[in-house]
């Protein structure tokens, strides 16, 4: 079951929040491409030649580059690696570059799910973001993207935005409803130190929004989607029956990908690679015959806590036996107090030897994962 992710690095403009790996210098596309496809055929025997079921182009702005680009990219997929029959091919794209002839040729590439970055239908806080595109545009594109065929849609949104009040936060949430997308992804913005936002934060010029305000729209956002017949797969992940985003379950089932593009990572089950986040150097590198990446060889605790972290957040939860089994660690016997508070204040189950969180448990996950963690 293994995945290519494709990192393009560019984007038009900065949001304010964004600390992904990309850069506004979009005349460079070409050479990145190019590098790009000279990687595919360096890292051909990464997965030993497992069936790649499931391409995501992300980044970045995958949307920006030219359709032919993207055929290149994906031509050389297909000579250098067995992809199986009906792969899931995903496309980050932002709303103000999908024309009808764009999202023709798109679908035309072999494009199957649109992942598109709409993240508030608030005109106010989209140029508070920094977003290239208004709410208009948004509604448009996705509109426009099903019209073309598309029938796997994602789209993003942003909550715990400092002045989107619960009102506000519910629009949005109503608004997306409405464009009746097969998948929604939902995370809290987060501060990032080396961004726009995190500067104005040091500066007092940005208050970031109350922990007990960005759980009280978590709480009501899965209200609202579960209500709508969306099944919460993954705490900030959303589907309609059977639109579960393949390639990210996939991640949570630590099956291996292959990451490809500058700051990209990749995973084998005991190693990891993360590629140098520097345009030049990576092109550079890349056409000398190098990957230019650095590896990290996980340790049984790091894997042990990865699995946590991932699984706890899904809704096939954490399987204590196979951490057992697979790690020789016994969760319950070294957690026992603490899995017994968690427990009574019911913010998990435990059956069949796995922990779900409740919907309670789910305001918490990140903090629960990391009290479980085996340290070093
Ligand atoms: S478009 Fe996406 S990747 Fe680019 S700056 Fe904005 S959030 Fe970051």
């Amino acid at each position: 079951m293994g995945g290519i992710y494709l990192h393009i690095p560019f984007c038009k403009q900065a949001c304010h929040y964004c600390d992904f790996h990309f850069s506004v210098h979009t005349e460079e596309t070409g050479l990145l491409v190019k590098a790009i496809i000279k990687e595919l055929e360096l890292q051909k025997e990464y997965l030993n030649g497992e069936n790649i079921h499931t391409i995501y182009f992300g980044g970045g702005t995958p949307s920006l580059l030219r359709e032919e680009e993207l055929e290149e990219i994906l031509h050389s997929i297909h000579t250098f690696y067995p992809v199986a029959k009906y792969p899931e091919i995903t496309l980050e794209a932002n709303p103000d570059d999908l024309s009808i002839q764009k999202l023709e040729n798109l679908k035309l590439a072999g494009i199957n799910r649109l992942s598109l970055g709409i993240q508030t239908f608030n005109d106010t806080l989209l140029t508070y973001l920094n977003r290239a595109h208004n709410s208009a545009t948004a509604r448009t594109s996705f509109r426009r993207a099903r019209d073309t065929g598309f029938a796997n849609i994602s789209i993003d949104l942003i909550y715990s935005i400092p002045g989107q009040d619960q009102a506000g936060w519910a629009y949005d949430i109503d608004q997306a409803l409405e464009l009746n997308p097969d998948h929604i992804s939902s995370y809290s913005l987060t501060i990032e130190a080396r961004t726009v936002f995190g500067h104005w934060a040091k500066t007092g010029r940005l208050q970031p929004v109350e922990d007990d305000l960005a759980a009280a729209q978590l709480e009501f956002l899965m209200q609202r989607l579960e209500s709508s017949g969306y099944e919460q797969y993954e705490v900030s992940n959303f589907a309609k029956p059977g639109f579960y985003s393949r390639h990210n379950s996939n991640y949570w089932r630590q099956e291996n990908y292959l990451g490809i593009g500058p700051g990209a990572h990749s995973y084998n089950g005991v190693s990891r690679q993360f590629n140098v986040r520097n345009n030049p150097l990576y092109v550079k590198s890349v056409e000398a015959g190098r990957v230019p990446a650095e590896m990290e060889n996980l340790t049984t605790n790091d894997r042990i806590n990865e699995y946590l972290l991932t699984t706890l957040r899904t809704s096939w939860g954490c399987n204590v036996e196979f951490i057992r089994t697979q790690f020789n660690y016994d969760l319950l016997q070294e957690n026992a107090a603490y899995i017994k508070q968690l427990l009574d204040q019911k913010m998990i189950t435990l059956n069949n030897h796995t922990i779900l969180l409740t919907r309670m448990g789910k305001l918490m996950a990140d903090k629960i994962a990391s009290d479980l963690f085996v340290l070093a």
